[in-house]
């Protein structure tokens, strides 16, 4: 076989990972080779994600003194470091064509597929026109939390993808403490 790259062999090697009614497949019962695509994917993925982090860090705004209190309330060790990025669209790399087939099959891209914010570390992207009210940036610090808890990006990205797989959006833990803070900060 011919690969052109690591996520087109994984992909020409891997039935379908993620249809419509997967969510359900508990992640322990994910096939060696499955698994090693989701490596594969991830690797390259946390590799990007790592450039965006940097980018942001360079570009983005730093909290201000009352977004800096709700980030330490939260549980953020160092709120000094959050940023937050106004752009049209939160990054992705779809100009990697394996891995924009790769994020349609997890469903982090698509048709219909809006991501409104996303944190890659201590950098927050935020889609301009999506209002960064309270609660909101409340639901994405705690996203910087977790990710400061995992110790890395890529532990947290790889808890974030198995737990995607295994509860669906809504029911991920990572999620559900995520909206947790919506609705504690909402008042
Ligand atoms: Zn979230």
């Amino acid at each position: 076989m011919i690969c052109a790259g690591l996520i087109a062999c994984a992909l020409s090697a891997t039935p379908p990972l993620l249809a419509a009614d997967s969510q359900s497949v508990h992640a322990s019962a994910i096939p060696a080779s499955q698994d090693e695509f989701l490596g594969r994917f991830m690797d390259y993925y946390v590799r990007w994600a790592e450039g965006i982090e940097e980018r942001g860090q360079a570009t983005g705004e730093s909290l201000d003194p009352d977004q800096a209190r709700l980030a330490a309330d939260i549980g953020i060790k160092h709120a000094e470091r959050v940023r937050l990025v106004y752009v049209d669209e939160v990054p992705f790399p779809t100009d990697n064509p394996e891995i924009r087939a790769a994020g349609e099959k997890f469903g982090f891209i698509g048709p219909g597929i809006i991501n409104n914010a996303q944190a890659f570390g201590y950098t927050i992207w935020v889609r301009e026109g999506f209002s960064l009210d309270r609660p909101r940036l409340a639901h994405e610090l705690v996203h910087v939390m977790q990710i400061e808890r995992s110790g890395s990006f890529a532990a947290y990205a790889r808890q974030y993808v198995l737990e995607l797989m295994q509860f669906g959006h809504e029911k991920s833990p990572l999620e559900l403490e995520a909206y947790d803070a919506n609705r504690r900060y909402a008042g």
